[in-house]
C-alpha cells in the first residue's frame, strides 16, 4: 500500500506509483521539493537543500525503475542525491501509470531511495511552483519492503478424468498471478477465469469427456513462467499425450476465431460446427496457421512453456466485438487493470467457446495430429519476452 499528499501550499491527494522491487519510505516522510541538479557543481551548491527533500528528476516514466534498465544500477547522480540525504526522487508519468520493476541482483545492494512516478498534471504543477520559489511540502508513506525468500508458489490444477483415454489430455488455463499496480483483473483474471467457467459448464452439463480435461492456473508467470515451466519439468510422461494447450493471456476481448495447423483442420471443422450459430453477436472463424518455429526460450506467456516442450498451443483470435474501445496496452501492468475493465459479455462468450472446443478435442476418436505444427529443425527463432514488451510499450 502507498499514500501521498501535498501539505503545502495546499492539501491535495497525490496520484502516483512505484515500480516493483524499488524502495519504500521509512514510514511517513514529509519534506520540501527541489528540482534535481544537472551537474556536480550545482549539486555541491544545493547539498543543504537536498537533505530531507523530494527531488524532481527529469525524464518520463516508462514503467521501469528510475535508473533505466531492468537492474538496480543507480546512476552516479542518484547515488550523490541519496548521499546528500534526499527522501526520494519524483519522476513524471502519464496516465495510465505503467509500473514494471527494477531487478535487484543482491541482498547487499537493495535500492533505498524511493522511486516515485507522479501523474504529469501534478508533477508539472509542483515543478512550476518550485521554479517560482514557492515552498512545496509533500508527504509520502510507501510500504515497499524486501523480505528474504524463498517464496512458495502454488499452481492450481483441476481435471475431469477421461472416460476412455484417461492418459491423454486437453489442457486449458492461464496464469493467476498479476503485477501489483492494480488487482490484475484483465492480466490475467480475464484470461484464466473462462477456463474455470468452461470446466464448470462441462461438469454441470454432465459431460463425460473421453480424454482428461485439465485446467491449469499458473503461479508466478510474471516472474518468468515459473509455474508452467515447473509443471512441465515434473510431468514429462504427460507431454507427448497432450492433444493441445489453450492458454488465454491477452485481455478481455471475445474469442472470435482459432488458428490450427493444416493437419488438424478437418478435425476442428467438425469440432467448431456449434460455434457458428452460438450467438449472432459473436462470429467465429477457423483459420489455418503456417508451421511455426519451436521457441527455444521461455517468453511471453505460459503457452511458450508448452511450445518449447513440443505441445501444440493453439491461439484464440479475440476482438472487441462491441467496439467498446478495449485496448490491452491501457491496462497492461498499469493502475487501470481492475475489475471495471473486464467485459462480462466477452468473458461469458469466451468461456462457452472454450468449453465447446476443449470438449470436442477431448472426444475425438483419434489423437489430434501434431504433424506440420512446427517447422522441422529450427533453432533460430527466439520468442522472447523483451520482444513482446517492446510491442506493447510502442502502443500509444
Ligand atoms: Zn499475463
Amino acid at each position: 500500500p502507498f499514500f501521498g499528499k501535498m501539505i503545502k501550499p495546499k492539501e491535495k491527494h497525490l496520484i502516483f506509483g512505484t515500480p516493483s522491487y524499488t524502495a519504500g519510505t521509512k514510514g511517513v516522510q514529509r519534506g520540501h521539493v527541489v528540482i534535481a541538479p544537472t551537474s556536480d557543481e550545482e549539486l555541491e551548491d544545493m547539498k543543504d537543500k537536498i537533505k530531507g527533500a523530494w527531488v524532481l528528476i527529469e525524464g518520463k516514466n516508462n514503467g521501469w525503475a528510475r535508473d533505466g534498465g531492468r537492474r538496480h544500477e543507480p546512476s552516479e547522480m542518484t547515488i550523490k542525491i541519496k548521499q546528500a540525504g534526499a527522501l526520494g526522487t519524483i519522476q513524471l508519468t502519464t496516465f495510465p501509470i505503467r509500473l514494471l520493476e527494477g531487478k535487484v541482483d543482491s541482498w547487499d545492494n537493495l535500492p533505498t531511495l524511493a522511486d516515485i512516478k507522479l501523474l504529469d498534471a501534478q508533477y508539472n504543477e509542483i515543478k512550476e511552483m518550485v521554479e517560482k520559489g514557492e515552498e512545496v511540502v509533500l508527504e509520502f508513506d510507501i510500504r515497499n519492503h524486501f523480505k528474504k525468500g524463498p517464496i512458495k508458489y502454488h499452481n492450481v490444477i483441476a481435471w475431469i478424468p477421461g472416460s476412455k483415454f484417461p492418459d491423454e489430455y486437453v489442457v486449458m488455463g492461464g496464469h493467476f498471478d498479476s503485477f501489483d499496480s492494480a488487482t490484475g483483473a484483465v492480466d490475467n483474471g480475464s484470461g484464466f477465469t473462462p477456463a474455470m467457467e468452461a470446466i464448470r459448464l462441462i461438469a454441470q452439463a454432465g459431460g463425460r469427456p473421453q480424454r482428461t480435461i485439465m485446467v491449469h492456473l499458473w503461479a508466478a508467470e510474471e516472474r518468468g513462467l515459473v509455474g508452467s515451466q515447473d509443471w512441465i519439468r515434473r510431468n514429462p510422461d504427460k507431454i507427448p499425450r497432450i492433444a493441445a494447450c489453450f492458454n488465454r493471456d491477452g485481455g478481455t476481448n471475445a474469442i472470435v476465431g482459432l488458428s490450427v495447423s493444416e493437419a488438424m483442420y478437418a478435425d476442428f471443422e467438425k469440432i467448431c460446427q456449434p460455434l457458428y450459430n452460438l450467438n449472432p453477436d459473436f462470429p467465429f472463424e477457423l483459420n489455418k496457421s503456417k508451421p511455426r518455429s519451436r521457441p527455444i526460450r521461455a517468453g511471453g506467456s505460459d503457452s511458450s512453456s508448452f511450445l518449447m516442450a513440443g505441445v501444440p498451443s493453439l491461439g484464440w483470435q479475440t476482438r472487441d466485438v462491441f467496439d467498446l474501445g478495449v485496448t490491452y496496452g491501457e491496462t497492461w501492468h498499469t493502475n487501470l487493470d481492475s475489475y471495471n475493465k473486464v467485459v462480462s459479455e466477452y468473458q461469458e462468450h469466451s468461456a462457452l467457446v472454450i468449453a465447446l472446443v476443449v470438449y470436442g478435442v477431448a472426444n475425438l476418436d483419434h489423437q489430434l495430429s501434431r504433424e506440420g505444427f512446427f517447422i522441422e529443425n529450427n533453432e533460430k527463432l527466439i520468442f522472447s519476452f523483451p520482444s513482446m514488451l517492446n510491442f506493447i510499450l510502442q502502443e500509444p
